[in-house]
């Protein structure tokens, strides 16, 4: 042991905690403070802002952003409509203005809702020490039980000039809306933030590694929405990533891509590649967490990390990046722990999930080619249906809306579920239920249509 190891291991412990959590975002504080209704003594270590990456950088703002771009996009039909109104006059710094605002009132609430249920808050960096407490602030803590919730962070850029882009991040630090952007990646966050932008007016190119975006899933979604991109106006560059970007005199970007071809003229750079966890700066090391070639934290299905009382969720896992999917974890966990439900754990088969793109996406389940897969594709039977939702009967603007349902013969129990189109975000809470309850296809047919809506269509298909 180093000297400065063994004075660290020698420093008098200031506080014990029963339930020590460190990282104040989705995951974190849903868990201690479910714990706290236990009578726990516990308390939250964060080094930024009060609810983590989806109150701050993530679902939170981007939803309002969203919400932003659907009214561009509902402006554009109101003239059919018999309304006169047009996008002259937008402020993306009103917008901004008032996000942040909102923002900053939550994460007052995420505080006050911390003293409310008596979880003791700890501003700093927590690093765990080499006799398996938490230092933060120079003071060492200790606890009969550890979560780990660090979540994660954007990819940055590895290419020459890389410093000129933003991620996801910076999206929200943006103070303008930029006149030509290019979005590098297929992912969740490139769609839906591209999407925002086109939808506002930027000129908006998305660069991809191969022909479709979002690749993982279904092929009906990933085909149609590629599609839709490009009808809506967004250059989708196939088989194109940005290899170098230089800054001009005049502040704006020239990009090499790896065609040879240039893009040029560029306001704003955004790369979207995937995101890292944040294991690398706690000490895992010192105790001996295990994690993964990637660095996720490796966990067992009731979020034990490989040392006894430590344990991990959300983001830092790698595992259904997801706000819902962090916060269940974490009540769960509490309740494992400290409510006697000894076999308490989260069920990561069907996560029901939404893409803000536009339009939406919502998808539970298998894809077609999970199903094929996992059962032979003479198990899988397929029902589909593509259609023009009523709105937009009134509109010369055609968006269509797709929905596929995957079911396993012989029952047809519906085992998959994807769609794309206006309104679909809203529409798969209710029908994830009847799938995690094993919902079969007759089950579907047996349930009355709602008209006129588009979720009509998914209890109609034949
Ligand atoms: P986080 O919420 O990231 O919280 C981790 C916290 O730990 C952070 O506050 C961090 O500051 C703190 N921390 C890290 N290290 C330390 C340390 N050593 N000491 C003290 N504190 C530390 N999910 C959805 O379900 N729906 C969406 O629409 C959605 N949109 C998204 C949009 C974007 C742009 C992004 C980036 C993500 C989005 N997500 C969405 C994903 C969602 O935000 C995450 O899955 C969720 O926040 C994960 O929660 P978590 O508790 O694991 O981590
Ligand atoms: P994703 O994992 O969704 O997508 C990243 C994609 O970028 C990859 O699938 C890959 O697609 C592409 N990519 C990877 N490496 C490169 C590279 N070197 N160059 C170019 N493209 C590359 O990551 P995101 O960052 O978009 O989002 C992270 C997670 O956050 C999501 O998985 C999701 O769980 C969560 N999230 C959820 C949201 C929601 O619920 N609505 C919204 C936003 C985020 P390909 O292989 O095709 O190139």
């Amino acid at each position: 042991m180093r000297i400065s190891q063994l004075l660290r291991a020698m420093a008098p412990i200031v506080k014990t905690f029963d339930y020590l959590v460190i990282g104040g975002g989705s995951g974190g504080l849903a868990s201690a403070r479910r714990a706290a209704e236990f009578g726990v003594n516990a308390a939250v270590i964060e080094e930024a802002r009060w609810g983590g990456t989806c109150v701050n950088v993530g679902c939170v703002p981007k939803k309002i952003m969203f919400n932003t771009a659907m009214h561009a996009e509902f402006i554009h039909n109101h003239k059919e409509y018999g309304f006169d109104v047009d996008l002259k006059g937008f402020s993306w710094g009103k917008v901004k203005d008032a996000r942040d605002a909102y923002i900053k009132r939550l994460n007052g609430i995420y505080e006050s809702n911390l003293e409310k249920s008596k979880v003791e808050k700890i501003i700093g960096h927590a690093t765990f020490t080499e006799d398996g407490c938490v230092e933060v602030n120079g003071e060492k803590l200790s606890a009969k039980h550890i979560l780990i919730a660090t979540g994660g962070r954007p990819v940055l850029p590895s290419i020459p000039g890389g410093e000129h882009a933003i991620t996801s991040d910076g999206f929200f630090d943006l103070k303008d809306l930029p006149k030509k952007v290019v979005v590098v990646g297929a992912g969740y966050i490139a769609v839906e933030l591209a999407g925002i932008f086109n939808a506002l007016g930027s000129d908006t190119s998305i660069c991809i590694r191969y022909d479709h975006v979002l690749r993982t899933f279904d092929s009906m979604i990933s085909e149609k929405l590629t599609a839709e991109l490009e009808r809506s106006g967004m250059k989708v560059c196939r088989r194109t990533q940005v290899t170098k970007a230089t800054k001009e005199a005049d502040g704006t970007l020239t990009l090499d891509l790896n065609t040879g071809d240039q893009i040029k003229g560029v306001d704003c750079l955004l790369w979207a590649i995937g995101r890292v966890p944040n294991s690398n700066t706690i000490g895992l090391e010192k105790v001996g967490i295990e994690t993964d070639s990637k660095g996720n934290i490796v966990v067992d299905k009731f979020q034990n990390t490989s040392v006894a009382n430590h344990y991990a969720l959300g983001d830092v896992c790698g595992r259904a990046l997801l706000t819902p999917v962090a916060i269940a974890a974490g009540r769960k966990l509490a309740h494992r722990l400290f409510d006697n439900k000894s076999d308490w754990k989260l069920d990561y088969d069907n996560i029901p999930t939404v893409v803000f793109s536009h339009p939406p996406i919502g998808t539970v389940g298998l894809t077609q080619e999970e199903a094929e897969k996992k059962y032979g594709a003479d198990k899988i039977k397929i029902y589909g249906s593509t259609f023009v939702p009523m709105y937009y009967a009134m509109t010369e603007n055609k968006v269509r809306c797709s929905m596929k349902l995957v079911c396993l013969k012989p029952e047809e129990k519906v085992i998959g579920l994807h769609m794309l189109g206006q309104g679909c975000d809203e529409m798969l809470q209710g029908f994830s239920v009847a799938i995690k309850m094993g919902a079969t296809k007759a089950q579907f047919d047996e349930t009355v249509a709602i008209h006129p809506t588009s979720s009509e269509e998914l209890v109609t298909m034949r």
